[in-house]
Parts: C-alpha cells; structure tokens; sequence
C-alpha cells in the first residue's frame, strides 16, 4: 500500500485510505472472473484429486459456485499424515533460523496476495470488504508474530544452572522442541487468520503439519496453502485437505499418528474432540478455541456514544459470527433508556447486502443452517421478549438469492431464557436493565463461556471489572468495538471456562511453547 502510514487492523478498519478501496476493487474484478474451477488437496507437496467433489457456494448469492473441491476421504487423512511424519526428521532438525526464514516467506506471500485472498473471502464467507482484508493482514501478522517469538527466545534454548558435583562438570541445557505431526481444524468465519496463525506456530516450532479447513470456506485456505507451498517449505511440511468434518476430519482426529492439534471451532464439536482424542495410546496437546457469549456491561458512569458505537460494532460486525461478538449487553439502569436509543438509531443505520459493495458493513449469513437458526431464534424470541429492532431475514430482490438477516436487538427476556447462554453467532444480541454492578458481573459470568467481556465506565469501575471479569480478552471504554477487535501483538487471543483449553492466547507471549516439549539435555565432563 503506498500509504504506509496505514496499518489494516479491525480498530484502524474505518477509515482506510482511498487506494486500498481501488485495489480491492481491481482485484475483486479479477476473482470475479475466475470463478468454478476446481481445486485440489495438496498432500506431500502434490496435487490430490478425490473421486468426489463439493461445489462452494456463496451466501452472498447461492447461484454462484465459487470453486469445485475435494471431498477427502479417510484414506486422504491418513495419507497427509503419513507424508507429514515423512517430512518430520527433515524440518525439526532444520536450524530454527531457516525454518523462521521460510515461515517469514510465507507471510511474506500472504501479504502480496492480501486483496486476492480478501476478495475471496468476501464471496466466501460474506464478510465487508474491510473485514476480509483484515482478516488476511492479521494471517501474515499471527505467522510474523511466532517468528519474532522464536527470535527473542533464541529458539527456546536456555542454559541451566550447573549441579554442584564433586569431581565432574555438569552442563545442563532446557530446549524446547517440536511434537511431530500437528493437526489444524478451522473454522468459516476467519478461515484465513484462524488457519494461518496456529499452522505458523506449529511450523515455526519445527512440527509438520495437515490443515484441515471448514468445508464453507475451503477456497480461502488453499490460497493460503499456496503460500505455505510457494514459500518453499519442502514437500511433506504442510499438507492440506478437504472434506467434511464428521468423515474426513473425524478421520484425522481418530489417526494415533498425529502429535497435537490446534482445533478452532463451536464448543460441541470441540468437545466432541478433545474426548475423541483423548482415547489415543497417552496424552497429546490439545489446543482448543471454542465459542462465546461475550458480555458487554455498562455502568451509569460511561459515555454513552463510546458505549453505543463498540457495542453495535461488536454485535453486528461479521453479522454477529465472531467468537468475540458482543451477544449480551447488561445497562445499569440510569442509563438504559438513553443507551438503548442510541444503540439502535447506530444499528438502523448499517447497511446490509453484498458484501463486497463499499457502503455495506453487514453481509449474510454463512449458510442455510444458520439463516434457519436465525428464524427459530427469532420466533422463539418474539415469544420471550421484544424486538427494539430487527427480527427479519431479507428476501425482496437481490438479497433473495443469498442469508441476509436483519440486525437484531432483544430486550425483555427473561434472564433464564435459555439463549442467554446459548450461542447464537448470529446477528442477534439481548440486552437488559441492571440494578447493579455486581449483578451485571453476575450475570456475565453465568455462563460456561469465557473469551472476550467489554466493560463502559469510570476509570474507578475498570480495575473491578478487571478482576472480576472471567474472560481471557477484555476491553474497557473501548469505542472501536466492546469486545472484538484483538490484534497479534496487541491483544493475544483466547478464552477462559468452556472458550478455551490453554489458558494462553494466540499471538502473545505464551503461545509458541504450547507447540513444543522440553527437553533437558545433561552432559557429564
Ligand atoms: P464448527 O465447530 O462447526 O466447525 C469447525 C471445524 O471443525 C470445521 O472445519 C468443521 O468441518 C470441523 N469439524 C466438524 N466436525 C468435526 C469432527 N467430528 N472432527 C473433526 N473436525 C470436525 O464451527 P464453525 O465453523 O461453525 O465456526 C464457528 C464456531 O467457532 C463458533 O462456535 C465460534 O465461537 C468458534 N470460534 C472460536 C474462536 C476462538 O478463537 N475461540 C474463533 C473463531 C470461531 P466442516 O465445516 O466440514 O463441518
């Protein structure tokens, strides 16, 4: 980008410069141009071609078949495993320097390709244009982000302290070295960033890799898988396959020959694996990152137009199918009214349809499941509570032919309706009155979630929220989203309870290592 005072993250996303628009918009032309064609799985460095296929559809219009992909088998799964643990002796015994300067290429790569990568996504997943580009910028930074830690801790070789022995020398050395075969499993809604970061850890670490993505986002991974490959990485390093989850990516999880796995996703299906894994011959790394049901809580101390613009960004931004998304918002009540008037006078205002068009911030949902959720949703919540504003799909016209859902904002329901704990991923967010602080914080942490809580209020109010909070990500007096909006680097990611199973977050300190055993290497003299 020529303005390179710029820098693309979603809190600097509103106001980009004008040649990002006219690049995005060249580029999309292009894609746009070459849709349909078929893609294949990339195993041991080679193109692989299933006997069946599956067309990728766009929500944004159904009529439009993206790309035609492989539907990998079980016999694909343990063939992409076999070609990693190949390739295992080979990269964990490269110099952790030239492993770094591959990995470093392929962010490199990501970057060249980032408004390619980010059209696609729009089509793909639905997401505004401003969002699909980030997305893309925040793979390369996640990657970035593992090399640099892999610099700083000098390849986590660390020299011990020496036993104090009567007659020898002792040399006592702590290095932390990969597993083998790690396991990537991604989600739709960031197919690049949630790909790309843990597959760059893994790879950075000195594992080998099979990347498995979400069966409604394959095409954004294979351009990603593209750059792994045209990064250089030898053949073998990263593979990458398609197919669904519940036959191919079962496969995967049930093979005893992977190491560790780094699995994005719902908590059912997370859970589902972490049992599923758990019946391999010891205990492997399981690096899950699940759902959300992320409060906001505003206290009559806020300013009411910081409040008002991060909660409708973060309820509706990726029309509410973020695992950060804001879905519960808990007013105290001096400023319930006032709020509330504000946050729907912002969100009467988003723009919804194709999401690829400058003007919109909402595009649909991801698919005919989810647009199905949004009606059961909303009929069960019509009878619960009240709609402020919302409540309807879109069908008239153009937005017939793709899942356009209104953005939705509930008040009345009763805090023991069972979607306040349940989450939606849908633009759809509940809202009530608090007497207090603390209630509010009650409620906020009733739930089995725990990844990102945003808080509006006086600098007083922010270290109890702090504390209190049971959340892996918070934001205070956030006006750029009340709870979305992370950065690699600025705010790592991950989740507390039912949200995560590491307790450490993507792209911060304490990342790398989950990638890695350690080894203490005594010598004698
Ligand atoms: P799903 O859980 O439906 O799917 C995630 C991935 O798992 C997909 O690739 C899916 O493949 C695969 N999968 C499904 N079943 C199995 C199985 N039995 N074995 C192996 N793999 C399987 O999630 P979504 O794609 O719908 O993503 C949304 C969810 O992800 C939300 O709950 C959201 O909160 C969470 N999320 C969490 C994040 C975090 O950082 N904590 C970040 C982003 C999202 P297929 O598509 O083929 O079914």
């Amino acid at each position: 980008m020529a303005d390179t005072t710029f820098k693309l993250t979603y809190a600097t996303m509103f106001n980009p410069p004008e040649e990002l628009h006219t690049r995005f918009e060249k580029v999309l032309a292009e894609v746009k141009g070459n849709l349909g064609r078929e893609h294949g799985m990339i195993i041991n460095g080679e193109e692989r071609f299933a006997e069946e296929k599956f067309e990728d559809h766009s929500p944004v219009n159904t009529d439009m078949v993206l790309g035609v992909f492989q539907k990998g088998t079980a016999s694909d799964a343990g063939e992409a495993i076999a070609a990693a643990r190949k390739a295992f002796p080979l990269w964990s015994n490269m110099k952790w320097q030239d492993r770094v300067s591959l990995v470093r290429k392929a962010a490199d790569l990501i970057d060249q390709r980032t408004f390619e990568i980010g059209a696609v996504m729009a089509l793909e997943v639905g997401k505004n244009r401003m969002e699909a580009l980030g997305d893309v910028a925040e793979t390369a930074d996640l990657i970035r982000y593992s090399c640099y830690q892999m610099e700083k801790n000098e390849g986590y070789y660390v020299e011990m302290g020496s036993d104090p022995l009567v007659g020898y020398t002792a040399k006592n050395i702590s290095v932390l070295r990969p597993y083998g075969v790690w396991l990537v499993i991604s989600p739709f809604n960031f197919p690049a960033a949630l790909t790309g970061g843990p597959s760059g850890a893994a790879l950075v670490a000195g594992n080998t890799i099979v990347m498995k993505p979400a069966t409604d986002t394959p095409w954004v991974v294979r351009l990603l898988a593209e750059c792994f490959r045209d990064a250089g990485l030898p053949d073998g390093v990263f593979n990458f396959v398609t197919g669904p989850g519940s036959t191919l990516g079962q496969a995967l999880i049930d093979n005893p020959d992977v190491d560790g796995v780094t699995f994005t996703g719902s908590f059912d299906v997370g859970m589902g694996i972490f049992r599923d894994f758990a019946k391999g011959p010891y205990v492997r790394p399981t690096i899950l990152e699940l759902g959300g049901k992320n409060p906001t809580i505003v206290s009559q101390h806020a300013d009411v137009e910081r409040a008002a613009i991060g909660i409708v960004r973060s309820a509706f931004g990726l029309q509410g199918q973020k695992c950060s998304a804001c879905s519960r918002v808990l007013i105290e009540e001096p400023l319930y009214d006032t709020l509330l008037d504000r946050v729907v006078e912002l969100t009467n205002k988003l723009v919804v349809g194709d999401p690829t068009d400058r003007e919109v911030y909402m595009g649909p949902v991801i698919n005919k499941s989810s647009y199905q959720d949004f009606l059961d949703f909303t009929e069960d919540l019509s009878q619960a509570g009240t709609f402020l504003t919302g409540g309807k799909t879109l069908t008239e016209g153009d937005y017939g032919k793709g899942y356009f859902c209104m953005p939705t904002i509930v008040a009345d329901v009763p805090l023991d309706h069972r979607l306040w704990k349940h989450e939606m991923f849908l633009p759809i967010t509940t809202v009530t009155k608090v007497g207090s602080m603390d209630e509010a914080m009650q409620i906020a942490n009733e739930v089995n979630y725990g990844l990102t809580a945003g808080f509006y209020g006086s600098p007083q109010e922010v270290d109890w929220f702090y504390k209190n909070i049971q959340a892996g990500v918070t934001y205070a007096n956030r006006p750029h989203g009340a709870t979305t909006g992370a950065w690699p680097g600025f705010q790592p990611f991950g989740g507390w309870k039912g949200s995560g199973s590491s307790g450490k977050n993507a792209g911060g300190h304490y990342y790398l290592p989950l990638y890695m055993h350690e080894q203490i290497q005594t010598l004698i003299a």
